[in-house]
């Protein structure tokens, strides 16, 4: 880790274990949220946050909450991914780079994230995403900016699976039990005896919004919805 890196991680974490980061860039991808439209005023409010999480383009807008002593850290958001998208129907979780870690610093940046969609179904795609990873990697060295790199099985399944600063991407990838199960298609009821549960393998995030199972039934599933026992 850089001295700049080290130097920015200690003063968020201040000596502690946790910090308490709200995200409010949600809408990069679904829109104005209901009641941010305005957005000065609200995160205003959120001051006493450790750390806020922006898109690039909501720094303009709200850079005054960061211009004072003992302002919350500012994390930005570095790519774009279809998978959050989800009022659009997109299904190949393709990612592109917005700014670099460079041009987040310029913009104010106390801390860098990245997101990455593995498992795609397409290994091109799967690939290229890792790639973009990789480069946002060697950006945040080249500036000595930290980047946040934690590890979900779904982008609306809120089960952290682990840190990359204590355990490696792959080690994680190839040996967490809910990820072994999910790639093993082992789920639970409905899900669990479908013909289907290879190919499809429904939402776990659905399955753990609705059943407190990640590996539980999708309750959008027509399948599911009508009680259709497995063939
Ligand atoms: S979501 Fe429906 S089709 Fe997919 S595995 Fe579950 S029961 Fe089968």
């Amino acid at each position: 880790m850089s001295t700049g890196e080290s130097i920015r991680l200690q003063r968020l974490f201040d000596g502690g274990q946790n910090v308490v980061v709200v995200a409010i860039d949600h809408g990069l991808y679904n829109g104005p949220r209901p009641g941010f439209e305005d957005l000065g005023p609200i995160v205003d409010r959120l001051r006493g946050a450790d750390a806020i999480l922006l898109s690039p383009g909501m720094v303009p807008h709200v850079r005054s909450v960061f211009e004072h002593r003992g302002a919350p850290a500012m994390m930005l958001r570095l790519n774009w991914g279809t998978q959050y998208a989800t009022q659009w129907g997109y299904h190949e979780s393709r990612s592109v780079p917005m700014i670099s870690a460079a041009q987040a610093v310029a913009l104010g940046a106390d801390i860098v994230l990245v997101g990455m969609s593995i498992k795609t179904g397409s290994e091109l795609v799967d690939a290229e995403n890792v790639a973009q990873v990789a480069r946002c990697v060697a950006e945040k060295r080249e500036v000595g900016v930290p980047i946040v790199g934690e590890v979900y099985p779904a982008g609306f399944l809120p089960l952290a699976l682990g840190n990359i600063r204590s355990r490696s991407l792959s080690d994680i990838y190839r040996n967490d039990p809910l990820l072994r199960a999910i790639r093993a298609a082992r789920f639970a009821g409905r899900c669990g005896a479908c013909d289907y549960a290879d190919l499809c393998g429904g939402s776990r995030a659905r399955a753990y919004a609705a059943t407190g199972d990640p590996l539980g039934d999708d309750p959008a599933c027509p399948l599911v919805a009508a009680g259709t026992p497995a063939a």
